[in-house]
């Protein structure tokens, strides 16, 4: 199948009854756990990259590298822009090959983060999925805070989504990016802000959320959730472990390897919370 549109992924989830999970990547370890964990649950998925995150390789690297993995993969995946915060994020990522972008003006106010929003629409293809953000989600992406955080106001919504012709709406209703103690949706907001918007919603901020929480998403026209910080926990964690275990190892692709099955547990394990009918 290789990489299909955003749209492809929204729309087979919406008819499917199933929310996709949204998987950053950086390296080749969390690549290909990322889509193990997608052929196991057969469930379709966003894999994306920040620009923050892009520093290291570029989206060119990040598109060779996944779409060529997917190549051989039967279940749609997308490969996402996360947090575009530039129209030269939109652009070069979309050069690189991406099909689906977040433009992420969240940080400016209202008019700005329309207008900025609207420039990203004309960029993209109208077959790729845009998501936008209205509010601002706090905590820490990449050891970068937001410029504000502010929930996302429901008032607004309906306006927000009209003026930028999105298909996605990222919203801040509680969640927050990152591991922070006790945070919880606040699911009487989120509901109001899923009355007033036309087009299904995005939640980041996916691994500090309880699980009983994550497993009503569906339940609130949330059709993507986005999972970052777990899959770095347990990347990092496996080549801490390695050298705690024994200085001295050197055994590179033993220890990528044991990195590989760590995410794809850690990726599985969320896909399956976030659609508990799967069983
Ligand atoms: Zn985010």
């Amino acid at each position: 199948m290789g990489l299909v549109s955003g749209l492809e992924v929204i729309d087979e989830c919406v008819s499917r009854g199933l929310v996709a999970g949204a998987f950053n990547t950086t390296n080749i370890e969390t690549t290909m756990g990322i889509v193990q964990a997608v052929e196991n649950t057969g469930v379709p998925t966003f894999i994306q990259v920040a620009p923050t995150n892009a520093v290291l390789s570029g989206y060119e690297y990040i598109y060779d590298m996944v779409s060529r993995r997917l190549a051989s993969v039967g279940v749609p995946v997308a490969l996402h822009l996360d947090h575009g915060r530039t129209l030269d994020d939109v652009s070069e990522s979309l050069a690189a090959g991406f099909t689906s972008i977040m433009m992420d003006a969240s940080g400016y106010e209202y008019d700005k983060n329309v207008s900025l929003s609207q420039k990203a629409r004309q960029l993209t293809p109208a077959r790729y999925a845009l998501e936008v953000e209205l509010g601002s989600i706090g905590g820490k992406e990449d050891d970068q805070g937001p410029e504000r955080e502010a929930t996302t106001d429901p008032a607004q919504v309906a306006a927000f989504v009209e003026a930028t012709g999105a298909e996605l709406l990222a919203v801040s209703v509680g969640n927050v990016h990152g591991y922070a103690p006790d945070v919880r949706i606040d699911e009487e907001l989120l509901r109001q802000v899923q009355q007033a918007s036309a087009v299904p919603l995005v939640i980041h901020g996916g691994s500090g959320l309880p699980a009983e929480q994550l497993a009503r998403l569906n339940e609130f026209g949330v059709v993507k959730v986005n999972v970052a910080s777990d899959l770095r926990n347990a990347m990092i964690r496996t080549f801490g472990e390695a050298y705690a275990a024994n200085p001295n190892e050197t055994s590179l692709i033993r220890v990528s390897r044991q990195a590989v099955t760590a995410i794809t547990d850690v990726v599985e394990a969320r896909i399956r919370t976030l659609n508990p009918k799967l069983s």
